[in-house]
């Protein structure tokens, strides 16, 4: 496939969704000044990194100028936030530049986000300030490194103006890139203009786009739920796996294509605690990193309820037929959390106890006030036959003792090598992860000081999530114990 500097726009959206997005500009941006892009992100796109890390892709990823092919919009959407219903919500602060059709023939978006105010800005300044733009762009890119579904960062632009927020800061805008932008808040803005048509269109244009083979089934539409629901659950358990926080988990910030997007308070735990809370709005632990997975469910019932005109013209089997799909969605995250989980402690095989020695090791690791992701990695250790490293990681570390004798006997019926298995551990368990102190050393670095090098510095680490490099121990430790808990905040 060529590349060339030029985005070979198709604009599916704008052509087939009238009704879902208003056309609009971008505000110019006075200064730009490039502070990331990622090479290897626009090799996948097709796209010509060199000639786009240049001034010629600054005035595009400033909103200066419009690409050839480009027309922007911003969509409408609505959604349930903190479990209120905002009947029109929408893109307030980001426009689409269009879509690109990967190297691997995928449709993908590309959107600014911070390039200012739009139809559904309401109150809002349509901006976005450096901090909460590298954030998005440092926290989406190791996710993807994890392996975990996610919108990436193409791009990163100082826009050289001021943001006011409960301070000035300088502004930024981050080019985003999903497989689309459409979400369950999509689904609720269809259905609350009431006509049947415009949800019906919206759907079909989701199938096409994300679940093709649904369109095959005897009922489309209740196959599209349910593979919706799929992607969505397994994104969880991810999320669950690796101690992921998304920390606004409303029905907008929900995606179709089962892609993580909006890192706005998200956070990792250091010490696992089901109750673990950052966001410094979510007051009543709404989304904290226990609940995810019934929120997800709750998010989907939402998605369920746009759907019912679509999937049977009476009502009542409609409701039946999804709520039958909704009851399935728990038993399918379980079952991806618990694979998720086995493998993490090196298990292969499926016993009938793994769920509750799983269960048992979290208790301990929750008394214990153990590192979540430090415990998992060091465990490979134990296989390599020295367990005093995750020992060390409890309060007691005489409590780990019993339950590390229950795993063996668990493993003795692998009939696998241990260096094997340590080997496979150390490959999805993670050393680095992006750790709150760091995060926020490195964007404070930015905005205080212009000082982008420990940003990219720690982009370079989370990149490579799996592999241990000697020199860069800070980037695995836990942040140091404070009285003071970790608080995050939306950004807007
Ligand atoms: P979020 O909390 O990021 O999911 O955003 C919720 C809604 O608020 C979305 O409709 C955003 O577009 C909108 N929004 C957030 N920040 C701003 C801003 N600075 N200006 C305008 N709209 C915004
Ligand atoms: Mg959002």
């Amino acid at each position: 496939m060529n590349k060339h500097p030029h985005f070979n726009f198709d604009n599916s959206f704008a052509r087939s969704l009238d009704g879902f997005f208003s056309y609009c500009d971008a505000e110019t941006s006075t200064a730009p000044k490039l502070l990331q892009f990622n090479h290897a992100l626009a090799e996948e796109l097709g796209l010509d990194p060199v000639a786009l890390d240049s001034e010629f892709g600054l005035a595009i990823f400033s909103g200066n100028e419009k690409a050839e092919g480009s027309e922007t919009l911003a969509q409408a959407y609505a959604g349930h936030q903190f479990g209120g219903y905002s009947p029109q919500l929408g893109d307030g602060r980001a426009l689409l530049l269009g879509e690109v059709i990967d190297t691997q023939q995928r449709r993908r978006d590309i959107q600014l986000k911070g390039s200012g105010r739009t139809p559904f800005s309401r109150g809002g300044d349509g901006k976005a300030a450096i901090g909460p733009v590298l954030r998005e762009y440092l926290i989406g890119e190791a996710m993807h490194a994890l392996g975990v579904p996610t919108t990436r960062a193409l791009a990163a632009v100082a826009t050289g103006a001021d943001v006011y927020r409960e301070t000035v800061l300088p502004g930024a805008i981050l080019t985003r890139v999903a497989s689309s932008h459409i979400r369950v808040g999509t689904f609720q803005y269809g259905a609350a203009r009431g006509d049947v048509e415009k949800i019906l269109k919206l759907a079909d244009y989701t199938i096409e786009r994300h679940y093709p083979d649904t369109a095959e089934a005897d009922n489309p539409y209740l196959a599209f739920f349910a593979a919706v629901a799929d992607a969505q659950a397994a994104l969880v358990a991810r999320w669950m796996n690796i101690g992921f926080i998304h920390g606004v988990m409303n029905t907008d910030n929900t995606t179709i294509s089962g892609e993580t997007i909006d890192y706005g308070p998200c956070a990792f735990m250091d010490n696992y605690a089901r109750g673990t809370v950052f966001s410094s709005i979510d007051r009543g632990g709404r989304y904290a990193y226990a609940n995810q997975p019934e929120i997800l469910i709750w998010n989907l019932a939402r998605l369920a309820e746009t759907l019912i005109p679509l999937v049977d013209s009476k009502k009542e089997r409609a409701v039946e037929l999804l709520t039958e799909t909704i009851e399935c969605i728990q038993p399918l995250y379980e079952s991806y959390w618990l694979t998720g989980m086995r493998s993490k402690i090196g298990l292969t095989t499926e016993e009938s106890g793994d769920q509750q020695l799983i269960n048992d090791l979290l208790k301990k690791m929750e008394e214990g006030h153990v590192d979540f992701t430090l415990f998992f990695r060091h465990f490979s250790q134990a296989l390599r036959g020295d367990s005093e490293e995750v020992r060390q990681l409890f309060d007691k570390p005489a409590d780990f003792d019993a339950w590390e004798h229950r795993w063996w006997m668990r493993y003795e019926q692998e009939g696998i090598s241990a260096e094997r298995t340590a080997q496979s551990m150390d490959e999805i368990n993670p050393i680095y992860i992006p750790r709150n102190h760091k995060v926020e050393e490195a964007l404070a670095a930015a905005t205080d000081q212009e000082d982008i090098a420990p940003f990219k510095k720690l982009l370079e680490v989370l990149t490579h999530p799996f592999d241990e490099v000697e020199g860069n121990e800070a980037y695995a430790e836990p942040a140091p114990k404070t009285n003071i808990p970790y608080r995050t905040f939306c950004g807007t």
